[in-house]
């Protein structure tokens, strides 16, 4: 991964590794370094996950952050831009609850946690919980659900 320190701690309990590891492109032979303007918006990044780990006081595991381009062609997703902005983490927060527990908690809080975009992932039958720095154009679209049946405003049960 290039010349990158990837040990390098972006906030309290996140490291620049935690967010640019992939096992994907490892797998793909991807080198998904980032450039230095993309650690910049990846610190912003980890402190929004900061933010979310102290309010709900459990581990965060980011399970994608960063994602350069040849990496996002290799994964696809509806919101995958902000990824590769380093705006973006999909995450897991296993002490906490499902991903649906974790995303109904943040919906309340997503101004007060500087909480961009909060979205509600379901694809197959894997869930996850998005999170952006980037607050999207259309107010409607800050929390909302996606699943394979397409999108939802607000934090919806996925089947
Ligand atoms: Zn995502």
């Amino acid at each position: 991964m290039g010349t990158v320190d990837l040990t390098t701690k972006l906030a309290a309990n996140f490291s620049l590794g935690e967010l640019v590891s992939s096992a994907k492109a490892d797998s793909l032979g991807i080198d998904n370094t980032p450039p230095a303007a993309i650690v910049e918006q990846l610190r912003a990044t980890a402190a929004m996950l900061q933010r979310i780990r102290d309010r709900l006081d459990r581990a965060v595991i980011v399970t994608s952050g960063y994602r350069c381009q040849a990496l996002n062609r290799a994964v696809g997703g509806v919101t995958s831009s902000d990824h590769v902005q380093g705006q973006a983490a999909d995450i897991l927060v296993p002490g906490y609850g499902t991903p649906y527990d974790v995303a109904k908690a943040l919906a309340p809080l997503v101004s007060m946690l500087g909480i961009g975009q909060l979205i509600l992932e379901g694809v197959g039958g894997k869930r996850w919980v998005h999170v952006s720095t980037r607050v999207p154009d259309r107010p409607a679209n800050r929390v909302i659900t996606i699943t394979d049946a397409g999108t939802q405003l607000g934090i919806q049960p996925v089947r």
